[in-house]
Parts: C-alpha cells; structure tokens; sequence
C-alpha cells in the first residue's frame, strides 16, 4: 500500500517498523513531536496486527477498592482521603466479600483490586481478605495491589518486598494490575506525588514480583506536566525491565484526569493525545504483548478508535470504577458485556473474551445468572 505521511521525519522510522526493527529513544521523541496522527496510527497498527491480527481483547471484571484512606497525599489524585476526612470509607473484610458477590454472575472471571495506603490495615489482614475471596470465588483471578501498596505493605511489616509477596501470593493474589508507575522522572514525582515510592522502587518491586513468577501489567499516567522527554524515558525503562524479566503483559497508559485534585488547572488529556500515546506505546514498547485503551479514563469512543492506532484491548465490564471518576471521569461506572462487543465489531475487530492472562473465554450468553 503506498504510504502518504504528511511527516516525512517518520519515514525512517516506518522502514524501522516495517523491518520489525527496536525504536531508539531519539525515535520515540520524534514520534511525541509528530503531529502526522495518522503516520503514527497506520504504523502501530501495522505492529498491533502483526501482533493480534484482527482480534480485540476484552474481559468481564469487577473492581473493588476496600479503602480511599491513604497517607500519601499524591497531588495527582483525588481518590485517596486523609483518615479523618469524614468522606473517607473503609470497607470491613465482610464489606468486601459482599462487594465482590454483589450482582454476582459467574460471567466474573477478575477481581481487580487497588486502594489508598491505610495506616491501620496490616498485612494479615489483606492476605485474610484475599483468602475469604477465594473461598468464596475459587474461580476468580485476583489481580490485587499496585506497586506501591506492596512497598507500603512491606514497609510496615518489616518485611521485605519478596517476603510480603510471598504471602501475598500464599493468600490468593494471581497477579499484579501494575499502577502507581505514574511517570519514572524524579523531577516530576517530587511535583505530583512526593510521597510515593521512587520511579526506580517501583521497577525494583516489578522485578521481584516477576521473579516469583507473577505476571503484572504496567502504567504511565500521561497529560499532566511530564514531557516528552520523560515519557519516552518511561517506556524505555519499561522495556528494559521487561527484556530482563519478560512478566509484563500488558501497558496501559492512563491520561491524567485533573478534577479535584491540587493540579485542578491542567487541562484534561484530548483525543488526539489520546490516540497519539497509544500509537507512541504500541511502537515502543516492541516487548510488551498488549496495548490496553483503557475505556474508563478515554471513553469508550476513543478507546474504540484506538483500536486502529495500536491497542488489541478495551479492558472489561469493570462494574463500580471510583478512582477516576472521584477525579471527574463522565464515563459510565460499568459498560455491559453487549455494549462492549458492538464496540468492538464497529471498530471492525474480532472481539475476544479473555481472562486475565490473555486465555481465550467461551461461553454461551444463556450461560449468564445475571446480565453483566
Ligand atoms: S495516588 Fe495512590 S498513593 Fe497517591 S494518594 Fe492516591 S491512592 Fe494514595
């Protein structure tokens, strides 16, 4: 098909992407700088279908956040409450078994579960959660923990990284859903989220999470005050761990929603930046299986588009998100099973049901209790 960029700084770049060959850093700086959207798109759709071919990933989950207290107070966010703030819940360990049965469908094949960091929760007690879980949804896949609830749990255990995943991982937990990254740069934690584990404690918990033979997803939260620069730096590091450990399996990038946090003047992400950091994700990150267009944080309208600039994922039902909509997402809390396949078959692509670990899920809709 003859090739008509408006760029022609791609060029080289797309003989780069046609021979399968790695993209350097300087590349994926020219590709942020780029404003040829559909240069970008028609070459990460190239390595997408290479990749999956026609096929659209999705799943059928449901989130649950047992708490929103957390000390760390991160600028970027408006999900987490000082633990006085009378706004603040925390959910008993029954609270959350019944969270995750309430509207039960055996359709369910993920619990995802993430929370603030809560001074008074202990170790014992998340792995107590996770084990009632399981006896209660033995088929359930429990993708539980950020990166820096881990380093938080362990920090107030006195236990190490690999010692709390260990019980972790005894209790219950399948994997891990990969947040918290934010953006690696230092210069820019010290800004959105001073308190957090480092950029570089965050690759090191990712690193012993994969050597216990967890797999996790991983993140960049985009379109706040990080530049190119730092993105790129991102996903390079990303990279780098996964040619070492090869446990990622899919990259979500999250655009940076402003409301009711401290960075409220930032404007909110638009779809053409959007699409341009999937685009940007699927090129570099050459090692990382799937592109996820998290439909949550960029509408299903774009997470669809997207699925011809780079992404093979729209993620699931989801069923209650509170993260992003406590920092003003409009998208609805839950998409139906149904809704989710007509998005994809617009969009031309084969819709796949997966489990967490990209297994193919068949069943038949009359096997549905309830219509999720
Ligand atoms: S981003 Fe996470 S760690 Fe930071 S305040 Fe929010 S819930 Fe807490």
């Amino acid at each position: 098909m003859p090739t008509n960029f408006e760029d022609s700084r791609l060029l080289p770049i797309l003989d780069k992407v046609e021979a399968g060959q790695r993209l350097s850093y300087e590349d994926g700086v020219a590709l942020y700088r780029s404003h040829d959207l559909l240069a970008l798109g028609h070459m990460a759709n190239i390595v997408r279908e290479r990749l999956h071919g026609n096929i659209t990933y999705f799943n059928v989950n449901r989130h649950i956040n047992p708490t929103d207290v957390c000390v760390a107070s991160c600028r970027l966010c408006a999900f987490g409450k000082r633990v006085r703030d009378p706004k603040a819940y925390t959910m008993s360990l029954d609270q959350v078994w019944e969270t995750a049965g309430r509207g039960w469908t055996e359709a369910v094949t993920e619990f995802h579960i993430v929370g603030g960091l809560h001074p008074e929760l202990t170790l014992d007690w998340y792995c107590q959660m996770l084990r009632g879980l399981k006896e209660r949804f033995p088929q359930v896949h429990l993708k539980a923990f950020t990166m820096v609830e881990i380093a938080y749990l362990a920090q107030r255990a006195k236990l190490s990284v690999r010692e709390t995943l260990e019980r972790l991982i005894a209790a219950g937990v399948d994997s891990l859903p990969g947040g918290g990254a934010e953006i690696f740069s230092e210069r820019v934690r010290r800004i959105i989220c001073d308190h957090k584990i480092t950029g570089q404690q965050w690759l090191d918990t990712a690193r012993v999470a994969h050597q216990l033979g967890l797999k996790s997803n991983c993140t960049m939260l985009y379109g706040h005050i990080e530049t190119h620069e730092d993105r790129v730096d991102h996903l390079v590091k990303l990279r780098e761990l996964q040619d070492e450990t090869g446990g990622f399996v899919t990259f979500i990038p999250l655009a940076f929603h402003p409301d009711h946090t401290p960075l409220e003047h930032i404007p909110k992400t638009t779809g053409f930046a959007d699409l341009k950091q999937i685009a940007v994700a699927r090129l570099m990150l050459d090692n990382i299986p799937h592109i996820k267009a998290y439909w949550i944080m960029m509408t299903p309208r774009i997470a669809q588009i997207a699925q011809r600039f780079g992404s093979d994922d729209v993620d699931g039902t989801v069923v209650e998100e509170k993260i992003y909509h406590d920092a003003g997402a409009t998208t609805s809390q839950s998409l139906r099973r149904g809704e989710l396949l007509r998005l994809v078959r617009e969009a031309g692509r084969e819709p796949v049901e997966r489990d967490t670990l990209y297994r193919p899920v068949t069943r038949t809709e009359s096997a549905f209790t309830v219509l999720v």
